[in-house]
């Protein structure tokens, strides 16, 4: 705990009087001119922007975030309400195409300070070794130009920072959490009992949810408003991990600022800011280096739309690599119903999740393979999910006046890394006048036998528990990819260290650098990779 403390402090910057925001350190925070060189300006203060931020500060650099939503204050902002919530999503349009177009929305991504953190479930497995490299052992997907082994102590530093909390975990790189399992409520229980009757592993977490005091932030109260954004701030965000620390240590967050272009000297080929809109005025923040981390759809929408007379194409998209490769995970929820209540409502969705069926299987007719979790949704999603299996009126009243007998598990299915799978401009206009992003998503047939695949083993584990009826919807969950990680600049957009093949001083630190995605939810990960380059970072300006 000491040691954490030592290189990341803010759950001890934040008030113990019961609140939740330090707002004088918001108010003393450091403010740059836009004339201002900074070392770096960073675009979005996500999972990976704000790890970047954070670590940046801390070595001395002058750095800023810049973020299109708000400073979140979640005394002031936040209700424990599913109705009441929608500001946290990210609605601005966008355009979905393919065989299998992709639902957008509160599903997929956030906007403000923390990202898409703030209503993430908070699962945080960490991938497996191999998902590094599945061309060359399962001959799908690609290989990652870096290693697990590479990013294993990165894994390690930011499960202590959120902290996670779970039992010793048995797969892929076995390892243990800086915090005990939490109890499990109802759902969790069913899994337990429906895993062991049909000889399946499950185990409880890994979940970035306090356990326990962790600083100044409380131990979690379990009232399961997790995918709401945590009002108590036992569940890890961001806004709560890495930002505090960043302030303390010099760095600028600056909300309702909408990046519109990064700027690259025609001569040069160099990044020298970033165009923005804050206020209603067009504004420049000059910058020695720029890191674009606005998640998979608009970090490739902000490179396409920063296109100059050096990059017509878009900017790095000289081998149209830019907004390719574009993943979700197939995510199929079912339920069953249980005469005794289960109450799934009483406890963080995330609790039990297993990764037994995470690597080829040979007897399979697939490659890759899922993991399975409770999801526990709240009344508003629960009446989404029996209205898609065409219940209405009446019916659809009986099943929500049966709420609480029903137990909710959900899979994470490895969808493959496909070309055509990918973000581009629409013709369409969003308010600040930039051109839409345009999601083209089709699955192939080894996506779909997973998602049929996942969906025999939850029922198997639900009948196992002993449910009367099941009945499963079809979903799509996460985002990963668009501006991959590759060998080289045919292949991707970023090397290894998240640089930008194209432009020398252009970093990109978010989701969208993913080149697989493995069965397990991405957050940890791409704070992970944010780590590492930030380090690369620090060394190379030491040197
Ligand atoms: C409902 C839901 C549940 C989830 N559950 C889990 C889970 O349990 N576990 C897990 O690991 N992952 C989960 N995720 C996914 C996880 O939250 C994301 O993968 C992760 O936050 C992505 O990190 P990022 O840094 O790429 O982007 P984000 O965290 O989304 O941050 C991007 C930031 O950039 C800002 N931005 C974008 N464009 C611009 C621009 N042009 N100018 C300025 N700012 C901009 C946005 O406002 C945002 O704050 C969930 C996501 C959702 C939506
Ligand atoms: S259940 Fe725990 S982690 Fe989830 S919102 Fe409540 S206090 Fe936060």
């Amino acid at each position: 705990m000491a040691d954490v403390r030592s290189r990341n402090e803010s759950a001890w910057l934040l008030p113990n009087d019961g609140t939740r925001t330090n707002h004088r350190l918001r108010q003393d925070m450091r403010r740059f001119a836009d004339e201002d060189e900074l070392d770096l300006v960073i675009v979005g203060c996500g999972a990976g922007g704000s790890v970047l931020l954070q670590r940046l500060a801390r070595a001395g650099w002058r750095v800023a975030g810049l973020d299109a939503g708000p400073f979140w204050d979640p005394d002031a902002d936040w209700v424990s309400d599913e109705a009441g919530s929608h500001h946290l999503y990210w609605t601005d349009p966008r355009v979905i195409a393919g065989a299998d177009p992709v639902p957008m929305g509160s599903n997929n991504s956030g906007r403000g300070v923390g990202g898409s953190m703030i209503h993430y479930a908070g699962y945080t497995p960490r991938f497996h070794p191999s998902d590094f490299i599945t061309r060359s052992l399962d001959g799908v997907g690609a290989d990652w130009p870096l290693d697990y082994q590479e990013l294993r102590p990165y894994y390690t530093e930011i499960e202590q920072e959120l902290p996670v909390a779970g039992e010793r975990w048995p797969w892929g790189d076995p390892h243990g959490y800086p915090h005990r399992p939490h109890p499990v409520g109802g759902n969790g229980e069913i899994f337990l009992r429906g895993a062991r009757k049909m000889g399946i592993t499950a185990k409880v977490g890994p979940v970035a949810i306090a356990n326990g005091r962790f600083g100044n932030r409380p131990h979690c109260i379990y009232r399961g408003f997790c995918l709401q954004g945590c009002k108590v701030n036992a569940k890890a965000s961001p806004l709560i991990t890495h930002i505090p620390d960043a302030l303390a240590h010099g760095a600028e967050v600056r909300a309702d600022a909408m990046v519109t272009r990064v700027a690259v000297d025609e001569r040069t080929g160099r990044a020298t800011g970033v165009h923005y809109v804050s206020g209603g005025r067009e504004r420049f923040q000059r910058a020695a280096m720029v890191a674009v981390a606005g998640y998979s759809i608009e970090t490739p929408r902000l490179l396409l739309n920063s296109a100059s007379h050096r990059f017509p194409d878009g900017l790095c998209n000289d081998f149209d690599q830019v907004g390719r490769y574009l993943m979700v995970q197939g995510a199929p929820q079912t339920a069953g119903r249980f005469d005794a209540e289960v109450r799934m409502y009483k406890a963080p969705p995330p609790e039990v999740s297993s990764e037994e069926f995470y690597e080829t299987d040979p007897a399979k007719d697939y490659k890759r393979g899922f993991a399975i979790q409770t999801v526990s949704p709240l009344p508003i999603t629960w009446a989404e999910h029996v209205a898609a299996q065409g219940h209405w009126g009446r019916s659809l009243r009986e099943y929500m006046s049966d709420y609480v007998h029903w137990s909710c598990l959900g899979a994470l299915c490895e969808f493959l890394a496909q070309p055509e799978n990918r973000v581009t401009l629409a013709d369409e206009k969003d308010r600040f006048g930039l051109p839409v992003a345009r999601f083209a998503y089709s699955q192939c047939e080894n996506d779909r036998a997973l998602m049929r695949a996942a969906q025999g083993v939850m029922e198997d584990i639900l009948h196992g528990a002993g449910a009367d009826e099941v009945i499963t919807i079809q979903r799509y969950a996460h985002l990963v990819g668009g501006a991959r990680m590759a060998a080289g600049e045919r292949q991707g957009v970023v090397d290894a260290s998240c640089r930008t093949f194209a432009v020398p001083n252009l970093y990109i630190t978010d989701g969208s650098v993913l080149p697989t995605q493995g069965s397990a939810n991405p957050a940890l990960t791409i704070m992970a990779v944010a780590a590492r380059t930030a380090d690369q970072l620090i060394a190379g300006a030491r040197r």
